[in-house]
C-alpha cells in the first residue's frame, strides 16, 4: 500500500513539473500574440507620446495619441 501511494506522488510530482515547465512558453506565445495584435507604435505629433496604430487619431496624414491632442496640433499649426 505503501508503495502505490509513493508511486501517486511520484506521478503527482512529475505531473507538476511538467506543467511549470510548460508554463513560461505558453505565457510568451501569449505575449508574442498580444504585441502582434496591438502592431506598430506611432508617434503623436503633439506630446511625443508613442501609441499602437490602431488607437491613433489621424489628422491631416499625422497621428496623435488623442482627439484633444489632434484638436490642439490643428489650432496651432
Ligand atoms: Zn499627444
Amino acid at each position: 500500500m505503501r508503495y502505490i501511494i509513493l508511486l501517486l506522488a511520484i506521478v503527482l510530482l512529475v505531473y507538476i513539473v511538467r506543467t511549470l515547465a510548460r508554463s513560461p512558453k505558453r505565457s510568451k506565445k501569449v505575449a508574442e500574440k498580444r504585441r502582434a495584435r496591438v502592431g506598430s507604435m506611432v508617434r503623436c505629433e503633439q506630446c511625443g507620446l508613442h501609441v499602437p496604430e490602431s488607437e491613433a487619431v489621424y489628422r491631416h496624414g499625422k497621428a496623435f495619441c488623442s482627439r484633444e491632442h489632434a484638436d490642439d496640433w490643428e489650432l496651432e499649426h
